[in-house]
């Protein structure tokens, strides 16, 4: 039985309260995955019955993927598929809001991720539209997609499927992106001077917004020293000094 003919008493509430079909999806395959582990007596061997998928990428995918390499050669790694849960976190301060907004992304990825080739830091998201795009579930999620890029600071840019790419316009809109990373913004949007801190008040985090916590480092040049650390890491790396 397909998730979506599962549970139709409660697909009917869920929309009633207003939930989009995605959302529902989400709630629904939730709690199949849960009644699935709760089947299963613990200490019995699980059947894995897993089989290696055909499509991991289609070949409109694949003849870009090739392009896109060719044209960055090793000044970025290509990876294909990034689910945005792994590239992105959210940060409100209220436990509830970050998982509600974070469930949004969640099973979402963008198409192509350029990374610096030394650190791997991310740095150019690209989206290869087909005509599925025109679509308006499709539009509805790539403008949320696109408005997570904006909002952490990482440029996306958008192909349009064709039968052949010319390396020169891929070029033109890449690689003005390397060398350049995002900028450590405050939550106000403003590019953070880093301060030193007095060890008796406890700051926000210039790139996040959370509270830092006082930390003693372990090793390096440092140990035993203390410096703030931003409460998401590692999600989030920012430190800063204490006076
Ligand atoms: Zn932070």
């Amino acid at each position: 039985m397909e998730t979506r003919d599962r549970f139709p008493l409660l697909r009917k509430v869920l929309k009633a309260i207003g939930l989009p079909d995605e959302a529902i999806d989400d709630i629904v395959e939730r709690i199949l995955d849960w009644l699935s582990t709760k089947e299963q007596p613990p200490g019995t061997p699980t059947e894995l019955p897993f089989k290696l998928r055909d499509d991991f990428l289609s070949n409109a995918e694949i003849s870009f993927c090739q392009v896109l390499r060719s044209v960055v050669g090793d000044r970025a790694v290509v990876c294909p598929k990034v689910n945005l849960g792994d590239l992105f976190f959210v940060a409100t301060g209220d436990h509830r809001k970050n998982r509600g907004l974070a469930n949004r992304v969640d099973r979402k990825h963008v198409d192509f991720l350029l990374c610096d080739p030394n650190t791997m830091r991310p740095v150019l998201g690209i989206e290869l539209d087909d005509k599925s795009h025109d679509r308006a579930d499709r539009q509805a999620r790539d403008q949320l997609v696109e408005g997570v890029f904006k909002a952490a600071g990482l440029s996306l840019v958008r192909f349009a499927v064709k039968s052949g790419y010319a390396p020169a316009d891929i070029e033109s809109q890449v690689t003005s992106h390397f060398g350049r990373q995002a900028p450590v913004m405050s939550s106000a949007g403003t590019p953070v001077i880093p301060v030193v801190v007095p060890s008796d008040s406890t700051p926000g985090c210039p790139k996040c917004g959370s509270k830092m916590i006082l930390r003693t480092a372990k090793s390096g040049a440092n140990a035993g020293g203390q410096f703030w650390g931003c409460a998401n890491f590692p999600r989030c790396r920012s430190v800063l000094p204490v006076k």
